[in-house]
């Protein structure tokens, strides 16, 4: 290949440790690398339910992308991804289209809200820093609202939350922590307001072990989070949200439900033509598409399975190891080496319960409380560090001890 045009699309975990790791790797003359991404910033999705709650402002999530990417190196570009041609080799963005020789698709997720009425119009989600920032301005507003209205409306202080898995619980933390800030703020008594969980199933957090759900769904319930286990969601209005428990309809009167029940990859590549399982895309062990040996793919929209043929949970971990495999095998690839397999991520459980407490299993120890929390947060920096180095961990770092 004479100069080949590396092309990454998505600058989200997976897309912009490739492009830091490719810097470092390839020479100027080796290749041309181009990045493409919505935004000018990167930002950390696992502090995303701490932007929506109001616990951490939005602009500590946000990294700016010429902050850390070498521009003489990559050529960035701020854009939307409309679709993938595979038989021309081309990408069609909102504003142009590029030609690609080797391409990395790390487009991430995307709420799934098909199949329950009204879901799409009507619930909130979360799935980037606009998105959080809504959530928690619309929280906001209905606190006022119900401070000014003079015929007092409850659904404006009953906030509903969908779904139990880590997202769910993680945000439930964090914003028990913040009702009471709030409350302040609007004058309003703690009392009034309602946290509720819906959950499908009979449990939380699921993967994760009997005794760190225990303990999770005692530290919400005696922060005062209502949770209702067993509930099917039926529909979503805009002032209620209608589910069925053991076959009896029941409705919260709530301008604000909080999706999180499931995540599903980025539809841009459904039309590509790649070989899809579970809507994400198969990959070899090398990361390389099993259709098309000029596409690497990272992160969630990369269908990546263990030693037993189980699908790996979607994480940042596995997007970042992911990315340091598809690196190292491009460098390998222009330099006729032989390509690296991506061995199955080792992964921990972690989930916190607000700033100070959390539960964790890692290398099958259970971790609980304040400890787990505090592993996040050496994970959290431990991702900058990689990333950026001292100056960017320095810069956005949380050195939170308690
Ligand atoms: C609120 C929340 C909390 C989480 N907490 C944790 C956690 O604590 N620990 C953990 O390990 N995992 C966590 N996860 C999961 C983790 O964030 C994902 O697995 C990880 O982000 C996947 O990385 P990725 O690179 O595949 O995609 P992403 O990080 O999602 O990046 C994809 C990027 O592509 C951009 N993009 C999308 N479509 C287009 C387009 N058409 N054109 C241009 N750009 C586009 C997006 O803006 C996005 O920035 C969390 C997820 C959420 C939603």
């Amino acid at each position: 290949m004479n100069k080949p045009h590396i092309v990454i699309l998505g600058a989200g975990y997976g897309g912009i440790m490739t492009a830091v790791k490719l810097q470092k790797k390839l020479r100027q003359h080796e290749a041309k690398i181009t990045l493409v991404h919505k935004y000018d910033y990167h930002f950390q999705t696992s502090c995303l339910h701490e932007n929506a709650a109001g616990t951490l402002h939005q602009d500590r999530s946000k990294i700016k992308i010429k902050d850390i990417i070498n521009r003489s190196k990559i050529n960035f570009i701020i854009d939307e991804v409309v679709s993938i041609k595979r038989e021309e080799k081309t990408i069609k963005l909102k504003n142009k289209e590029l030609h690609y020789d080797l391409l990395v698709i790390g487009l991430g997720y995307e709420p799934h809200t098909e199949g329950i009425p009204g879901l799409r119009e009507h619930a909130y989600s979360i799935t980037d820093i606009n998105s959080a920032r809504f959530v928690r301005e619309h929280m906001e507003y209905n606190f006022a609202c119900y401070a000014n209205d003079i015929k007092k409306d409850q659904s404006r202080l009953n906030i509903v939350i969908g779904g139990g898995g880590i997202l769910g619980v993680e945000f439930a933390g964090e914003l028990i922590n913040q009702i009471p800030v709030m409350c302040r703020e609007y004058d309003i008594e703690k009392i009034q307001v309602n946290l509720y969980m819906l959950e499908e199933n009979t449990s939380l957090l699921p993967g994760f072990d009997e005794n760190l759900v225990h303990y999770a769904v005692s530290s919400l319930q005696s922060r005062g989070v209502e949770i209702i286990h067993q509930a099917k969601l039926k529909e979503c209005q805009e002032d209620k949200v209608i589910y069925e428990v053991e076959g009896k309809e029941q409705t919260i009167p709530s301008h604000t439900f909080i999706w999180t029940g499931g995540v599903q990859a980025n539809p841009v590549f459904e039309k590509a033509g790649l070989s899809l399982k579970n809507k994400k895309i198969e990959v070899d062990s090398s990361m390389l598409a099993t259709k098309d040996d000029s596409i690497f793919v990272v992160g969630d929209c990369a269908y990546s399975t263990d030693e037993n043929g189980e699908e790996i949970l979607p994480t940042a971990k596995k997007a970042i190891e992911e990315a340091t495999v598809v690196a190292k095998n491009i460098s390998s690839l222009l330099h006729n080496k032989e390509l690296t397999s991506c061995q199955p991520v080792k992964q921990g459980m972690l989930a916190t319960l607000g700033r100070d407490d959390g539960v964790a299993r890692i290398q099958n120890r259970r971790v609980f409380g304040w400890k787990a929390a505090f592993v996040k947060r050496i994970s959290d920096n431990h991702y900058l560090y990689q990333l950026g180095g001292w100056n960017l961990l320095l810069k956005k770092g949380n050195f939170h001890l308690l």
